[in-house]
C-alpha cells in the first residue's frame, strides 16, 4: 500500500438505502443521485458505478468538473444535471454532451441560448425559481420577461425542469419558511402552466424535504446525504422514526469506512509529554501507537485529545495534538496491539463502531462537512 490509509465503500448498504428512499418517494419518481463534493467524499467514480448498478440513471452535480467525471464514469448513459457553477467557456462541452443545467439568471439563459444557436444543439435547461432560499433563482417579478424569452426560443431549448431548493427542510425551526416556499413554487408552476409553458419535470426535494414534506416530492427528488446512509439531521430521523415499523430500526446504512494501520509503537514514561507542546502528559507509564493519518487527511486538529479509533476491537483515545500526518493513540490498555494492526477511524471493528456523527459531534462538524473533507487522493475501494 502506497497510501497511509484507505476508504471502503459498501455497495450492499447503498442498495438498502436506495430501497428505503424508494419506499418513501414512491415508484414513479426519478431519484437523482447527488454527487457533488466528490460524492460527499465517497468518490464520484465509485458512486456512479454503485448507483448505476443499483438502477439509478440520474445524477446531480454542483459544477462542470464534477459533471465531466460523472460523464466519464457512466456506462449507462445516465442523465447529468449541473445545479450550480458553469463557466461560459465550458458551455460548449455541456451542450455537446447533453448535460442539463440550472438557469437562475438572464445572463446564463442568454449564454445558453446563444451557444445552442451556434452549435445547432438544444440547451437542456432547468429553470430555478426564487421561493425563499435567497441564494439563486428567478424572482417572481421576473417571470413575464422570462416567459417571453422561453417562448421566443423554443427551438433552441428544452424545458427540462422547473425547480427550487429549500432553506433547511431538516429543521422544524424552518417549518413556516419551507411551507411558504412550497406555496410560492406552486404559484410559479401554475402561472407558467396557465401561460402555456410546461416543463418536463418539476423537482424541489432534497433528502430532508423528501422525508419530512411529502408535498415536495413531485416528479424527481435530488437525494444526497440519505443515499450515503446518513440522516440529514437528528430531527429528520426522529420525525421519520415515529412512522417507521417498530422492528425496522434505522433503515439507512453507512457506506463508508476509513482504515489505516499502526505505523509504530513507543513506550512513554509517566510525566513525559507526548507530541508537540504540553497538551498531553502521561499520567502513568504509557504505550503509544502512531497512526499515519492527520489533519492533512481530514482528521481534524479539533480531535486533539478527543478523537477515538478502534484497534484490536477496542475503543482507544487519541492523545496529544493531531499533527499533519499522524496521531498518537494510547494503547496502554490494549497490550496486544502491534505494528501493522488495522486501525478503524470510521467504521466497525468487532463489537464496536465509530460513526461519522460520533466524531462529528465532538468537533462541531456535521456529517456533510466531515465527509467532504476526506481528501480525494485517499484510495477508495468498493466492497460488497
Ligand atoms: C446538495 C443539494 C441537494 C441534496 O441535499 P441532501 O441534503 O444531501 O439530500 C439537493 N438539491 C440541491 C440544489 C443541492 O444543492
Amino acid at each position: 500500500m502506497f497510501h497511509t490509509s484507505f476508504i471502503e465503500i459498501k455497495k450492499s448498504a447503498y442498495r438498502q438505502n436506495l430501497k428505503f428512499i424508494r419506499s418513501q418517494v414512491g415508484d414513479k419518481v426519478i431519484i437523482s443521485s447527488v454527487v457533488k463534493g466528490n460524492a460527499y467524499g465517497h468518490g464520484i467514480e465509485n458512486m456512479v458505478q454503485i448507483a448505476e448498478s443499483s438502477g439509478v440513471r440520474h445524477f446531480s452535480t454542483y459544477s462542470t468538473d464534477e459533471a465531466r467525471r460523472v460523464n466519464q464514469s457512466s456506462t449507462k448513459n445516465s442523465q447529468i444535471m449541473i445545479m450550480g457553477m458553469i463557466d461560459d467557456a465550458s458551455l460548449p462541452w455541456v451542450l455537446e454532451n447533453g448535460i442539463s443545467f440550472y438557469v437562475f439568471e438572464f445572463q446564463r439563459l442568454h449564454a445558453g441560448i446563444d451557444m445552442a444557436k451556434r452549435l445547432g444543439k438544444k440547451a437542456l435547461i432547468h429553470i430555478e425559481v426564487e421561493t425563499g432560499f435567497h441564494r439563486t433563482g428567478f424572482e417572481w417579478e421576473e417571470k413575464e420577461e422570462l416567459l417571453k424569452i422561453l417562448k421566443d426560443n423554443q427551438s433552441h431549448i428544452v424545458l427540462q425542469g422547473l425547480c427550487t431548493h429549500y432553506a433547511g427542510a431538516e429543521s422544524i425551526g424552518n417549518y413556516v419558511r419551507v411551507k411558504q416556499q412550497i406555496k410560492r413554487f406552486n404559484e410559479f408552476k401554475n402561472w407558467f402552466n396557465e401561460h402555456g409553458v410546461n416543463f418536463k419535470i418539476y423537482h424541489t426535494a432534497c433528502s430532508a424535504a423528501s422525508m419530512s414534506y411529502p408535498d415536495t416530492i413531485m416528479d424527481m427528488v435530488r437525494i444526497g446525504i440519505a443515499q450515503y446512509g446518513f440522516w440529514p439531521s437528528q430531527e429528520t430521523y426522529m420525525h421519520k422514526f415515529k412512522n417507521l415499523d417498530e422492528n425496522m430500526k434505522n433503515p439507512l446504512k453507512r457506506l463508508i469506512s476509513w482504515k489505516s494501520r499502526v505505523m509504530s509503537t513507543k513506550k512513554v514514561k509517566m510525566g513525559d509529554f507526548v507530541g508537540y507542546g504540553t497538551s498531553f502528559m502521561a499520567a502513568r507509564d504509557t504505550t503509544i501507537a502512531l497512526v499515519p493519518i492527520g489533519y492533512s487527511h481530514g482528521f481534524s486538529r479539533n480531535l486533539s485529545n478527543l478523537g477515538k479509533v478502534l484497534i484490536q476491537g477496542k475503543i482507544l483515545p487519541v492523545v496529544g495534538t493531531v499533527t499533519m500526518n499522524s496521531i498518537s493513540v494510547d494503547i496502554t490498555d490494549a497490550k496486544e496491539v502491534k505494528k501493522g494492526d488495522e486501525v478503524v477511524i470510521i467504521g466497525r471493528q468487532k463489537r464496536h463502531e465509530i460513526t461519522v456523527a460520533s466524531f462529528g459531534e465532538s468537533t462541531q462538524q456535521v456529517n456533510y462537512e466531515l465527509l467532504t473533507r476526506l481528501p480525494q487522493d485517499i484510495p477508495r475501494k468498493i466492497v460488497s
